[in-house]
């Protein structure tokens, strides 16, 4: 019998132990581990509340972890609870699937005032992370700032612009709609330093600007370049920015607007105590298609900033670590640990990216670790015991289940669940 530790329960971890499971069918035990009770990683965390076809997904991870050869191990931080050193003894291989959690700084003076947030502090407010749900985002003022051309900034620009009943159907928690609901925020300035060409946003993310109850977007046309150069563009970010530039014609009817400024890069943040203001560099684009400050500087008001430029990976002791993820090689990260997800590539791509990346590394667990053993290694008993002598208190899949069915029978009419936002209650409702 193999024994194999994927450390982390996002899509990377799910999709690699299913490989892994199909490599080895009956020969092997594979144990998901997470720093949470609760798995699925940013499914649960970090993928919109209003987005509830796409954490349907977990669905298919389900079936994973009810699959005789998986199990789910939560509450155990792997560099605290257990090092990587000490997995390697106890199982064949170990995979890495931590994600990148922290949020990239933007690097300009005035980043640590009050009112100014990283995207995974806002988005896990939203969605019931535990380390951010006494966040409070500053929301009484009428215009706040979203950093960033991805989907994650509209992300964050659709929630601050949407109606209580706009909500219904999500999983927003209880904290964040109400604080929504009476939020005076009007207008939010969605900030690029580059143009419509470069964003990175999807078609789907964008067209549902154009249908919301009280928001609108207002895009400049200048900014665009002639109608005819959309042709160069892959189909994705043509019809991207054809919808963009279809947004000049909405009528500006509602009560809240969502303006892109493109060409635009924050060079300081300034407030007395708080945000108030963001110092504004125009930019072109240089003969490489980089952005370059033309010294035109204007300013512009806000009293919530939310920065939404990428994400970095959490290092952990004894592995090697540069430039935001774990330095790997094709998924190899030294003799038998591997890494996979956003802790191998860095924070792009969408769930489905993931799926190839953990089979890819399964293919070649499965060509280093044949199937029988040279010397049985213990595997999950062996790491319950060295954490119960540390008096870590593994929780299990049927705790998890316990955890989901507590938040869908608590929930608010309209919504699928009311979530549970501290790790003491996730602990609380499986009576520990
Ligand atoms: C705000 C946001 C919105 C998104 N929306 C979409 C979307 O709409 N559609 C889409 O396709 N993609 C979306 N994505 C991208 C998608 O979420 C990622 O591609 C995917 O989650 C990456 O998977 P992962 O498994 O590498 O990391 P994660 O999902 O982050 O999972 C990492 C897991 O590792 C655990 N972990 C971390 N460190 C440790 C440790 N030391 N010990 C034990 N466990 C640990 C974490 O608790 C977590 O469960 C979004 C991303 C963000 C940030």
């Amino acid at each position: 019998m193999r024994h194999f530790a994927v450390v982390g329960s996002g899509p990377a971890g799910f999709y690699t132990a299913e490989a892994l499971e199909k490599a080895y069918g009956d020969n092997a035990r594979i144990d998901i581990l997470d720093r949470y009770p609760v798995p699925y990683g940013l499914i649960r965390f970090g993928v919109a509340p209003d987005h509830q076809s796409l954490k349907a997904v977990s669905k298919r991870y389900d079936k994973v972890a009810e699959s005789s050869g998986v199990d789910f191990i939560g509450n155990v931080t792997i560099g605290r609870d257990v090092s990587v050193a000490e997995l390697l003894d106890l199982y064949d291989a170990v995979v890495l699937a931590t994600g990148a959690p922290h949020d990239r700084k933007l690097g300009v003076p005035g980043e640590d005032l009050a009112g100014v947030v990283g995207s995974a502090e806002f988005v896990g407010w939203y969605n019931g992370h535990p380390e951010f749900a006494d966040l409070d985002p500053p929301l009484g003022g009428s215009h706040a700032i979203v950093v960033g051309n991805g989907n994650v900034a509209l992300d964050c620009a659709r929630i601050l612009s949407k109606t209580r009943h706009e909500f219904e159907g999500s999983d927003i928690v209880g904290h964040a709609l109400e604080a929504l609901e009476h939020s005076r925020v009007r207008t939010i300035t969605i900030l690029g330093r580059r143009g419509p060409h470069q964003i990175a946003m999807t078609p789907k993310e964008l067209g549902e600007l154009g249908h919301l109850e009280d928001a609108v977007p207002v895009v400049e046309t200048a900014d665009f370049p002639p109608l005819g150069a959309d042709e160069a563009l892959d189909p994705g970010l043509r019809k991207s920015v054809s919808l963009l530039r279809g947004f000049a014609d909405l009528p500006q009817d509602k009560t809240k607007q969502m303006v892109f400024d493109f060409f635009a890069k924050p060079v300081r943040i300034e407030g007395e105590g708080k945000v108030e203001r963001v110092i504004v560099e125009r930019t072109e684009l240089d003969e490489k298609g980089a952005a370059k400050g033309t010294g035109q500087m204007y300013e512009v008001p806000a009293s919530l900033v939310i920065t939404a430029i990428g994400y970095s990976t959490s290092p952990i002791a004894e592995v090697p670590f540069e430039g935001g993820r774990f330095v790997n090689e094709n998924g190899l990260i030294a003799e038998r640990l591997y890494a996979v997800g956003w802790a191998r590539r860095g924070p792009t791509g969408t769930i489905g990216t993931n799926r190839p990346d953990g089979y890819e590394v399964a293919d070649q667990i499965a060509a280093a670790v044949p199937a029988g053993s040279n010397g049985e290694r213990d595997g999950a008993a062996g790491l319950k015991r060295l954490l119960g002598s540390r008096g870590v208190m593994p929780t299990d899949y049927d705790d998890w289940r316990k955890i989901e069915e507590t938040e869908v029978s608590r929930a608010r009419p309209g919504s699928p669940r009311e979530k549970f936002v501290r790790h003491e209650e996730w602990l609380r409702t499986i009576g520990r």
